[in-house]
């Protein structure tokens, strides 16, 4: 069994779940389809979202309406016949009620998490329409009724391959499912998400929970490209990639993968491939155990960093000191992503400032905090980039012009890290394109 996921764009007009529908009717192997929502509707529902947590009931219903009609125009053009274009109409109806009636409720968490799953129960239903229509044998997997996350937030793999096999096995008649991508219930039983561009984590989680032949993630380019192609003009498609590369590139800002969604594949082996639905056939990138090749694969960014250092005499020898500096992040559950040290301070990088003025009032005591926000981590990735030789000066010899505000090398084989200040960033990966790949 496999699974294949299409993202945003790949669902976001008729044609393209016309060409889905081909896709995934290519090859007899049973198959697991998850969908994402149709490009646009999730930051839609966000706004509506943040415009009933502000009270302004009147934007917000002006936000619904307008989706609404994007709606109703994409059943339109999707579903021909009368039956399933009244079936179409229907799920429309249906899920644009449940958001009228969320306007006369007061807002809440819980509220706001119902609001964004719509996206996908929405692209689910439209797509299950459109199959019938064909005559695709099919059914509708509810991811809500195994896609679990803890207190933690935290996806309860264990769990959701014990209900997910239950399903499976309830219907073991089927060769196609469809389900949502994104969406999951929460410790409380409520509906909740698995952060933006989670779909590609549902993926990878289902992939696991089943053993899938390959987790195929469908979406509007040929695979990772070597840097980001909405910054850098000139950039390749990778042929191959080691999930501890994939890893790190999808953690560091490579945006066509969920910054978590590796782990539950590599756990479970399962090959990802990374295709593009508007050139089915080209290569794309496979991920797997095999890097395939050493040295610099790739280089991705990751803003919104905030960089915290910490002086003080008093760590000259003194053993436990940065046990103490980390329990504060870990008391406020911000995890760190860069780390340097020297013998008298140390810095630190967090990609959030929900605990920031926290953080800093526990840190003083220790010794003088300084913050600095608005940084960019920029990741040199690749397979033993650290014993290829000049990658080094290759590299610092790029960012010649750029002030650096800090460096990581060593933490692993397949990483380089660099700080610079988010201003920079552009120009920081046009150089290292030059520079590292010659391009
Ligand atoms: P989907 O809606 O299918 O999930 P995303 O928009 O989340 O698609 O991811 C695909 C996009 O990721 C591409 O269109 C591209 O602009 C962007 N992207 C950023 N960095 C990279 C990279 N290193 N390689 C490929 N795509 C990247
Ligand atoms: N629809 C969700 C988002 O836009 C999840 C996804 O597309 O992966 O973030
Ligand atoms: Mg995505």
């Amino acid at each position: 069994m496999k699974v294949m996921k299409f993202g945003g764009t790949s669902v976001g007009k008729p044609e393209r779940m016309h060409q889905v529908s081909q896709l995934i009717t290519r090859d007899t192997e049973p198959k697991i389809v998850v969908l994402s929502a149709l490009s646009g509707t999730t930051n839609s529902l966000v706004e509506i979202s943040n415009s009933l947590a502000l009270g302004d009931r009147s934007a917000a219903k002006q936000k619904i309406d307008k989706l609404e009609a994007h709606y109703q125009g994409f059943v339109n053009e999707l579903l021909l016949k009368e039956a399933t274009r009244a079936k179409g109409f229907a799920v429309v109806s249906e899920h644009f009620e449940f958001l009228n009636i969320i306007l006369r409720i007061s807002f809440s968490e819980a509220l706001n998490k119902d609001i964004l799953a719509q996206g996908e129960l929405l692209s689910t239903k439209l797509f299950s329409a459109y199959l019938e229509e064909q005559g695709v044998d099919h059914m509708l997997l509810p991811a809500l009724e195994f896609m679990t996350i803890d207190q933690n937030e935290e996806p309860q793999l264990g769990s959701i391959k014990i209900k997910l096999s239950q399903l499976l096995q309830q219907n073991n008649q089927k060769k196609l499912f469809i389900t949502q991508g994104y969406i999951c219930r929460n410790a409380r039983g409520e509906v909740d998400n698995l952060k933006r561009g989670g779909s590609d984590y549902t993926a990878s989680l289902i992939a696991a929970a089943i053993h899938a032949s390959v987790c195929e993630i469908w979406t509007d380019i040929d695979g990772m490209h070597n840097n980001d192609p909405r910054i850098v003009d000139k950039t390749n498609a990778i042929e191959q990639l080691s999930f501890d590369e994939a890893a790190e590139l999808a953690y560091f800002g490579a945006k066509i993968l969920h910054p978590t969604c590796i782990w539950p594949a590599q756990l479970e082996n399962v090959p990802v491939k990374l295709l593009n639905t508007m050139q089915p056939d080209a290569n794309g990138t496979v991920i797997s155990k095999e890097a395939g090749s050493t040295g610099v694969k790739a280089v991705a960014a990751k803003d919104g960093i905030i960089a915290i250092k910490i002086k003080s005499s008093r760590m000259l020898l003194a053993y436990g000191f940065l046990r103490k500096v980390f329990e504060v992040f870990e008391k406020y559950k911000t995890s760190i992503d860069m780390i340097t040290t020297s013998e008298v301070a140390v810095s630190v990088t967090i990609d959030t400032d929900i605990a920031l003025k926290e953080i800093v009032k526990e840190l003083e005591p220790f010794g003088t905090v300084d913050v600095e926000r608005d940084q960019t981590i920029v990741s040199i990735v690749g397979n033993e980039i650290a014993q290829t030789e000049d990658v080094l000066q290759k590299l610092f010899n790029s960012v010649n012009e750029i002030p650096v505000t800090m460096v990581s090398y060593g933490g692993s084989t397949h990483n380089i890290s660099l700080l610079v200040p988010s201003s920079y960033k552009t120009k920081t990966l046009q150089l290292l394109n030059k520079g590292l790949f010659g391009l």
